[in-house]
């Protein structure tokens, strides 16, 4: 069965599970994540000149990433005879939405459906939220659907369904995004639901949603040069952060081949209790992630590092975890991002108590650290969220993911 997933044990102590899911790509492909390179190939194996390759390329990319446009009919600097020859070969189909929520503060979540595999029937969902504020507008995106790690306070770990996203189908959220907010040129936004001010609907990103973006490296890695591309979708590196549970070994990479802003979940200061919390810690301890952060390629006190810290009841949430936590990262720049624990069924910790996450930031911030603890945002769909699909499984994996994108939004 290709759905079932396999427990590997990769140590004594480390077990993570082994992406089963097949994925079954269409039989018309979208040209939705194809670099200029590959574009050009495409093109290429459609007769076109290798001279012209890359004014062609030039234009399809405008039109494709800049305009938006979902059909080549509409390519008018396009000939005529290459519209009709890649309309018979692909595609500029994007992820399908087949949910929209909007929570009363403006926050909206997409279920999006991609294609799965035949042979067992599952769907293969994932979720993308927008978070809108006054000047700008965060979009939170999946680079997996589920997670081959199993960090004990998050309920994505469970789900047994896991494959990694294509570079087309992580664009695509984006690219869906911009569909529904009127955000390409010339766009009408929406009369409901709240929209940033400004000239730009989506104008930053987190790879926050589903999923660990450096287990599927490569594809995260195409998709945000396409998002980051000055040509196209043009959303700033500096805009853009990634989100890793730790593995270090890809890092380096991260800053060295995209260049984004990135984002470390700590959760906690000790090995003892990181491995418990994010059992990827046995392979990379707290000590190899730090090095690897110092190191982090671009890293300045412009381009500071930001560390993501969960509060869990009487777990990581003393006032010695605290200044242990500063401690730590003494001589990095580095940002704190303290995020109230959201509980799903069957969960076995507590978000901390108010209090005494006020007083953990205060110790954060009396360390020079503007720790912001971010009013919820969208908490309101949440409760509905269960009523888009009834089984737990999906229910958390919103839960989780409306949560990310608050704690993000400062
Ligand atoms: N896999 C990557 C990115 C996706 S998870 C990572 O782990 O960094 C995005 C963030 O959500 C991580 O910081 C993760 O630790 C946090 N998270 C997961 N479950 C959570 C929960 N139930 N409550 C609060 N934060 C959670
Ligand atoms: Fe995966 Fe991130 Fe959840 Fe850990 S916190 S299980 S790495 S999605």
């Amino acid at each position: 069965m290709t759905s079932t997933i396999e427990m590997t044990p990769t140590s004594a102590s480390f077990v993570e599970k082994a992406p089963l899911e097949r994925y079954v790509a269409p039989a018309k492909p979208s040209l939705i994540g194809l670099s200029r390179e590959q574009l050009a190939d495409a093109i290429g194996e459609l007769g076109a000149p290798l001279s012209q390759r890359k004014m062609r390329v030039q234009q399809l990319w405008h039109w494709i990433y800049f305009r938006g446009f979902t059909s080549f009919d509409d390519m008018t600097s396009v000939s005529k005879e290459l519209r009709t020859q890649l309309a018979e070969r692909y595609t500029l189909d994007r992820p399908e939405m087949v949910a929209e929520q909007i929570s009363v503060d403006g926050t909206r979540k997409w279920l999006l459906r991609l294609p799965g595999d035949p042979e067992s029937g599952l769907p293969h969902d994932v979720e993308c939220v927008y978070i809108p504020d006054a000047e700008r507008g965060t979009l939170c995106v999946s680079s997996q659907v589920g997670c081959t790690l199993n960090c004990t306070f998050c309920h994505t770990g469970t789900q047994r369904l896991v494959r990694n996203l294509t570079a087309g189908e992580i664009v695509g959220q984006v690219m869906v995004a911009r569909d529904r907010l009127g955000d390409w040129p010339g766009g009408t936004r929406p009369t409901d639901g709240v929209v940033p001010s400004g000239e730009r609907c989506t104008t930053n990103i987190v790879m926050m949603g589903m999923g660990e973006p450096l287990y599927n490296f490569e594809a995260v890695r195409d998709a945000l040069l396409i998002v980051s591309d000055g040509e196209g979708i043009a959303i700033s590196k500096r805009r853009v952060t990634l989100s890793t549970s730790g593995v270090v070994p890809n890092i380096e990479r991260t800053g060295n081949e995209i260049g984004c802003m990135l984002a470390i979940s700590l959760h906690a200061v000790r090995d003892d209790l990181r491995n418990e919390l994010v059992p990827l810690n046995r392979k990379y301890p707290i000590a190899e992630l730090l090095k690897a952060c110092r190191n982090y390629p671009g890293v300045s006190n412009a381009k500071r590092i930001t560390f993501e810290y969960v509060m869990l009841k009487g777990v990581n949430d003393s006032i010695e975890d605290a200044k242990a936590l500063v401690r730590l990262l003494k001589g990095i720049p580095a940002k704190i991002n303290l995020i109230p624990f959201n509980p799903w069924p069957g969960s076995k910790y507590e978000c901390s108590d108010w209090e005494q996450i006020e007083k953990f930031s205060q110790v954060v911030f009396d360390a020079g650290y503007a720790s912001p603890v971010r009013t919820p945002r969208g908490r309101d769909i949440l409760a509905a969220c269960g009523q888009l699909k009834s089984t737990t499984e999906k229910l958390s994996a919103r839960e989780r993911l409306a949560l990310r994108a608050m704690a993000m939004t400062d």
